[in-house]
């Protein structure tokens, strides 16, 4: 569910046009709702209700400091990937006691970083991580607590691009390995084990994948109480898919997931985090643009957007859906059309949608990408130089640009040319 409905023939972001944003803004821009925000946290939240549990935010589906101090305020943490997203995270106010560090890649700077400015704990991937991770630690004095991704080789059964819980996969340490691995971890001076961390992939749309990771964790956790490794934190990590097609899909809800935790996890008496981002950010936007041409081609006719790959690139990317819907609400019974939405950018991939049938619109009309509001502007570049195009949120009747759009002086003025040229 979300609050971006009709109203009077008009498309609404909770209580504000769209095309009144436009008119303020100038097209394309990104629009997220606070209380579909607001409502999806708190699902994920109420699902863990009884049992001792933070939610983690996934900040890289939607980092905007106007959605994270929003979340923040409700009580989320963050779930951060880079030291930028460290930074930005505490930018927005989030205590350092509220955030976990993940990632396969971390360097000893983003971990110094992390360390001085206070970390809840760090999920470690891989040995040379953890020896790196305790030696930075050491040298400034700290103990730091880690939980090891394990990798449970469980196929996700989503696109291969963000599945990442298969043994062919870069996450993690094997399962098969972890008490080795936990045994090094424990013997390392600037490390406290304290718990367990696993995350298979995004947009999962069953829940069977998630069960079978849960159980291999929770018999892992006694496995390693039993060698003597006080696992008191399991992080279960993020995933659970969003409807893109709303027509045919219908991934399980929050409830279910936390039904499913307390179900294979519950027993241990563990402390739990989730690190969900797409299904908190992901309906909470739209991407709004302006269509600058109809333009028939040979066999078909392309929908020329002013928004492009270089906005919200998973169509390119993924191959993903998004619903496209006219700002003018269609009237009942009016024409269908089949078209190919494109953007400006030199490259076919610039592709939208295929053969998409959708209302009939004109040179002009605006557009809505449905479910933007994840991995969309945070994954958006300058590609052609085209400026990043702005974040606006709405609250009610109020809305605020959380980011404007770059002046082209700006963008310009960011390349240096050495003098000697
Ligand atoms: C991307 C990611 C998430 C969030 O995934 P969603 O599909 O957006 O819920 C959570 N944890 C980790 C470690 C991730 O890499």
């Amino acid at each position: 569910m979300d609050h971006f409905l009709y109203r009077d023939g008009a498309l609404y972001a909770e209580d504000v046009p769209i095309a009144d944003i436009a008119a303020s803004v100038g097209t394309p821009f990104y629009v997220y709702s606070s209380a579909t925000l607001t409502r999806h946290f708190k699902l994920f939240d109420d699902a863990l209700a009884g049992t001792d549990h933070l939610v983690c935010y996934a900040m890289k589906s939607n980092s905007n400091q106007a959605v994270l101090k929003l979340l923040g305020d409700l009580g989320a943490g963050m779930d951060v990937v880079s030291a930028g997203e460290y930074l930005r995270a505490k930018a927005a106010g989030i205590p350092g006691e509220r955030i976990v560090f993940s990632g396969v890649g971390k360097t000893a700077e983003e971990m110094r970083i992390a360390l001085e400015g206070g970390i809840r704990q760090f999920n470690v991937e891989s040995e040379p991580e953890m020896a790196r991770l305790s030696g930075v630690a050491e040298s400034l004095g700290k103990t730091v607590p880690i939980t090891v991704r394990v990798n449970p080789d469980v196929d996700a059964k989503t696109h291969e691009k963000i599945a990442t819980g298969k043994a062919e996969n870069k996450f993690g340490i094997p399962i098969s390995r972890a008490r080795e691995v936990y045994a090094q971890a424990a013997a390392l001076p600037g490390l406290e084990v304290i718990g367990i961390d696993v995350h298979i992939g995004s947009q999962l749309t069953q829940l069977e994948p998630f069960e079978l990771a849960f159980r291999k964790v929770a018999d892992l956790t006694e496995v390693l109480r039993t060698d003597g490794h006080d696992i008191r934190r399991l992080d279960l990590g993020g995933g659970l898919g969003i409807p893109y097609e709303r027509s045919n899909e219908a991934p399980p809800l929050p409830i279910e997931f936390g039904e499913l935790i307390k179900k294979t996890v519950g027993h241990l008496g563990c402390e739990i985090e989730i690190e969900p981002g797409r299904l908190i950010s992901g309906n909470a936007g739209l991407l709004v643009a302006e269509v600058i041409y109809v333009k028939d081609g040979e066999d078909r006719q392309f929908l020329i957007l002013d928004a492009a790959m270089n906005d919200l690139i998973r169509p390119a990317m993924y191959g993903a859906y998004h619903d496209i819907i006219p700002v003018v609400e269609p009237a009942p019974g009016g024409e269908q059309v089949k078209y190919d939405v494109v953007g400006p950018v030199c490259e076919s991939g610039d592709t939208f949608a295929k053969q998409r049938v959708m209302p009939q619109v004109g040179t002009g009309d605006l557009i809505a990408f449905r479910s933007a509001g994840a991995y969309g502007a945070v994954m958006s570049s300058e590609y052609n130089t085209r400026p990043m195009i702005p974040e606006i949120l709405v609250h009610e009747d109020q809305f605020a640009v959380i980011r404007a759009r770059p002046t082209f002086d700006e963008m310009i003025n960011r390349d240096t040319i050495p003098t000697w040229l």
